[in-house]
C-alpha cells in the first residue's frame, strides 16, 4: 500500500501563453507502447516527422528535425552551433525572450550588441537594418512571437538585409510556429527554433528546428579545436583522446568545449540515414510531434493560422467590450497572446487565483517590469477555440465583480459573440 493516490490531474482550461492543453489525439499517440530508437518502424517515424516539418516551418532545408529537451534547448544549440568565440553578435531585444537569446550568446562568447525597443511594440525593420550595418555581426538572434510583450515582430525585411550581407538569422519561432505564418525560405531565416506546447499543442519536451545550408557549413566548421571532433558511434574514447590532444597546448580558461547534448553537428548525425548513435532518442515524446505536427498539416497551415487570428481577435474584443485595456501597440500585436492591463485596485494574482480555483481556468501572470501590470490570455493550439474564449470572458467577468469591478456586465461575451457572428458572414 501506498498512501499516494493515483494520478488524477483536475480538469483545467489553459488560456495561457504555454504549455497549453494538448490535443487529445497527441496524448494518445504518446500512449502507444515503445519502439526501439533503431527499430525500422521508428526511424521511419523519425524521416517523416522531419518531412512534415519541413512543410510547417515553409522550407526546403535539408535539415529539419527536433532537439530533445524543452524549447530553450533548441535555441541554445542553435546559437551554440553558429557563434564562434570572439564573434559579433546583433540581438535586437523587445522582450524578455530577447534577453534569453542575448544571455545564451555571452555564454557562447560572442562580442554581443543589443538594441532594445520599449516593451509593447516591436522595431521598425529599419532599425534592426542600420544596426546591423553599424554593428556588422556575424550572427542576429531575434524573437518573432514576443510572448512576454503579446508583439509579433515583422522578419521579411531583416530576413532580406540580413542575407545580402551575408548575415546570419537565428531566428526564436517558438511561439508562433502552427499558429502564425513562419516562412523560412520565404523570408530568408537561416535558422528557426520552434516549440511543441504552444500553438502545436504537444507537451513540452521538444525543440523543432531547421537550418539551412549556410548554418549547416557554419556549424561543421567550428571553433579550431572542436573542428574533426564528431564522435562516431560508440566513439566517445576516441573522441575524449581528440579533446585531450586538442587542450593539451591550451590555457585553461580557453579548454571550454561546448556541449555534448546539444551539439547540431552530432545530432544531424543521428538524424541522418548513417543513424549515429547520440543520445537516446526521446520516443514517445516523438510519437507525440509526429501526431501534433500531422494534425497541423491536416487542418492546413493556413487555415490554423485564420483560426488563431479569429479566436485571438474575438477574446480581444471581448475583453475591450469590458472596458478593459488591451497592452501594447495595436497594429503589432500576436494574435495569439492578449496582454490586457490590470485594472486599477485589482489584486491580478487573487483575480487568477479565483479563475483557476472556482471555474478550472488558468491565465498567465507575466515578467520582470510588467509584473502586477498585466495578465496574458493565450489562445494558442488546441485551447484555441470558441468555447475557450467565450468561456474565459464570461469566468474574467465573473471574477472582476467578485473584486468589486464596476464593469458593463455582459458585454464581453455578447461582443465576442457578435464577432462570431460576423467573422461568419465575411
Ligand atoms: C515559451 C517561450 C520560450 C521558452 O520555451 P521553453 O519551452 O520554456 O524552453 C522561448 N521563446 C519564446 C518566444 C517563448 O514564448
Amino acid at each position: 500500500m501506498t498512501r499516494y493516490r493515483e494520478l488524477a490531474p483536475p480538469p483545467r482550461t489553459i488560456m495561457t501563453p504555454g504549455p497549453v492543453e494538448a490535443d487529445p489525439r497527441v496524448l494518445r499517440a504518446m500512449s502507444y507502447p515503445m519502439l526501439g530508437q533503431f527499430d525500422p518502424a521508428f526511424t521511419a517515424l523519425m524521416n517523416e516527422t522531419m518531412e512534415m516539418l519541413r512543410a510547417l516551418f515553409a522550407t526546403a532545408n535539408g535539415w529539419a528535425y527536433p532537439v530533445d529537451g524543452t524549447s530553450r534547448s533548441g535555441l541554445e544549440a542553435a546559437l551554440a552551433a553558429l557563434i564562434e568565440p570572439g564573434e559579433r553578435v546583433l540581438v535586437p531585444i523587445f522582450g524578455r525572450f530577447g534577453h534569453l537569446l542575448h544571455e545564451i550568446a555571452l555564454r557562447y562568447g560572442a562580442e554581443v550588441s543589443v538594441i532594445e525597443q520599449e516593451w509593447g511594440r516591436v522595431f521598425d525593420p529599419q532599425q534592426v537594418i542600420e544596426a546591423i550595418d553599424r554593428v556588422r555581426p556575424a550572427v542576429v538572434a531575434l524573437v518573432h512571437g514576443e510572448t512576454s510583450t503579446g508583439q509579433l515582430q515583422p522578419l521579411r525585411e531583416i530576413g532580406a538585409a540580413c542575407r545580402s550581407r551575408g548575415v546570419l538569422l537565428v531566428v526564436d519561432a517558438v511561439a508562433t510556429i502552427g499558429g502564425v505564418p513562419v516562412e523560412t525560405d520565404a523570408w530568408q531565416l537561416d535558422a528557426v527554433v520552434g516549440g511543441t506546447q504552444k500553438c502545436l499543442s504537444v507537451p513540452p519536451g521538444m525543440a523543432p528546428l531547421t537550418y539551412n545550408d549556410a548554418a549547416e557549413r557554419k556549424l561543421l566548421a567550428r571553433r579550431r579545436i572542436e573542428r574533426g571532433l564528431r564522435t562516431p558511434e560508440g566513439g566517445e574514447a576516441q573522441a575524449a583522446r581528440q579533446i585531450a590532444d586538442a587542450q593539451a597546448g591550451m590555457l585553461p580558461r580557453e579548454r571550454h568545449i561546448r556541449s555534448n547534448y546539444l551539439d547540431l553537428s552530432q545530432l544531424q548525425d543521428y538524424w541522418s540515414p548513417a543513424r549515429l548513435n547520440h543520445h537516446t532518442e526521446m520516443t514517445s515524446m516523438l510519437y507525440g510531434l509526429r501526431e501534433g505536427v500531422r494534425l497541423a498539416l491536416e487542418e492546413g497551415l493556413a487555415a490554423r493560422h485564420a483560426r488563431h487570428l479569429l479566436h485571438g481577435g474575438a477574446l480581444a474584443a471581448g475583453l475591450e467590450a469590458m472596458g478593459l485595456q488591451l497592452y501594447g501597440e495595436r497594429v503589432s500585436r500576436l494574435p495569439v497572446v492578449a496582454c490586457v492591463r490590470i485594472p486599477d485596485g485589482i489584486d491580478g494574482e487573487a483575480v487568477r487565483a479565483l479563475l483557476l480555483e472556482q471555474f478550472g481556468i488558468e491565465i498567465a501572470s507575466s515578467f520582470g517590469p510588467l509584473k502586477g501590470m498585466i495578465w496574458r490570455i493565450g489562445t494558442m493550439g488546441y485551447s484555441c477555440s470558441r468555447r475557450n474564449v467565450l468561456l474565459t470572458l464570461g469566468a474574467l467577468e465573473a471574477a472582476l465583480l467578485r473584486h468589486g469591478l464596476r464593469l458593463p456586465a455582459g458585454e464581453a461575451v455578447q461582443t465576442a459573440l457578435q464577432y462570431y457572428t460576423r467573422s461568419e458572414g465575411i
